[in-house]
Parts: C-alpha cells; structure tokens; sequence
C-alpha cells in the first residue's frame, strides 16, 4: 500500500491539485493530510471543501486554529495575521466548525501524524535541529511519525542517537524511529518553489519525498487580486 502524506497546503489550489495529480499518477491508494489547509494564499474555501471531500485523516495546523477561532491575531506576524483576517471572512461558520473540531495527533496504520511535534501539538514548536527532534521522539511511540509546520523537508532518525538524515529518500529500518517532515505542498521555505509531499509504501518500508511543478502564476494572480500581501505572491515564487 502507498500513502501521500501532505500538509501546509496554505490555499494554494493549484499546488494541491498538482500533488493529488501526481499522487494518483503514482498508485497511492491511501492520503493522510498533515493540516494548515488554509491561510497565506486565496484559496481557502475550495482546499478545504477539497479536502473533506476527500475523507483523509486529517490534523489540525496552527492556520486551522487561528482561521477557526476569533483570537486577536496580534501576536503574530503582520502578513500571516493579514491573510487569516482575510481567511477567517471566507469561510463559513459550518467551515470554520469543521476545522476547529480537527484532532491535533493522529495514528493511522502503524504511523503517526501530527503539524508541529508531539511532545507539545497545541503549542506549535518548531522542528529545526537534533535536540527539537529529542523532545518530540520521547512521545513518539510508533516507529514512523510525520508531521509539518516548518515547510521545510527535514528526517530525523533515532537509534543509539538522534541525527539528520538526507530527505529526498528514506528506508525505513527495524530498530529506528523516524521523524519526518514532508515539506509543503503550498508554499515551501527550503529554496525551491515546487510543491512538496510524501509518499509512504509500507510494503517496500520507504518514504520518497516528491516535489512537483504547478502553475503558479495563476496563484499569484489570484494573491494579488485578493487584495492579499503582495510579498505572498513573491514568496511562492522563491520558495522561502
Ligand atoms: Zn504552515
């Protein structure tokens, strides 16, 4: 059986059609999606009309939080907190109820999935280096846990220590645990501005990550005529 595993799709429609295309092109079978479903880009409403209708596991990212809920956005930074003012006046109630009700972890097959980490998932922690992936390793109790959040493709192992591995192409090996970041499908920071995923097939016990190109000038487009922050639309494009 494969699996896609992908997340911080940010309402970027054209980046997430692209990733179910190419997943479907590839035989997966099964999708499990790692959440921030919505904020940044212009398409909220029809990513996540999108993804309900695909009845995958679902977890809930932070965007998911703060689009759902009516918190001050104060705290944040002012282009993220602009865009989910924005975001929050798109969705329906009905909407905004099916996104606040998503679980923060969960276990499918014999993996889990969670946004930020397991040690904390209401509190967003972000994933850069060795020692993030220790805290979260200490409640990580089956061998493979994916998660997002950073946007950026990242494979922790542990066995005797916890190390970085490359993220193009993992092999999943007995007496490992891995934690791993399949990147994002709808606006990627590690340089390269192709929508990024996962795919898991238990059988041969591999996780590819996969990136694929979109038409992202229609995204752009549709940034900027949303009245959106125009360093939304430039950021796509620089993958950053
Ligand atoms: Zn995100």
């Amino acid at each position: 059986m494969r699996i896609a595993l992908f997340g911080d799709i940010h309402a970027n429609l054209e980046a997430l059609e692209a990733v179910l295309a190419d997943a479907a092109e590839q035989q997966v079978g099964d999708y499990v999606c790692m959440g921030d479903i919505v904020g940044y880009n212009a398409d909220p409403v029809a990513c996540l009309e999108r993804i309900r209708a695909m009845n995958c596991p679902t977890v809930k990212g932070n965007h998911d939080e703060d689009a759902s809920s009516t918190h001050s956005l104060d705290n944040l930074n002012p282009v993220a907190a602009a865009a989910l003012e924005w975001t929050r006046r798109q969705l329906s109630d009905e909407q905004r109820q099916w996104l606040r009700r998503l679980r923060m972890v969960r276990q499918v097959s014999d993996f889990t999935v969670v946004h930020s980490t397991l040690d904390q998932p209401a509190h967003w922690n972000y994933v850069t280096n060795r020692f993030d992936a220790m805290s979260n390793f200490s409640y990580q109790f089956t061998r493979v846990c994916f998660h997002g959040h950073t946007h950026v493709p990242r494979v922790y192992v542990k066995n005797d220590k916890v190390h970085e591995v490359p993220a193009e192409s993992i092999e999943i090996e007995e007496n490992s645990k891995y934690f791993i970041n399949v990147g994002s499908v709808g606006q990627p920071r590690d340089g390269d501005w192709r929508a990024c995923y996962a795919i898991y097939d238990l059988d041969q016990k591999a996780v590819v990550l996969r990136r694929v190109e979109y038409e992202i000038e229609a995204t752009q487009r549709k940034i900027r005529a949303a009245g959106l922050p125009e360093m939304l639309a430039e950021r796509i494009a620089e993958g950053r």
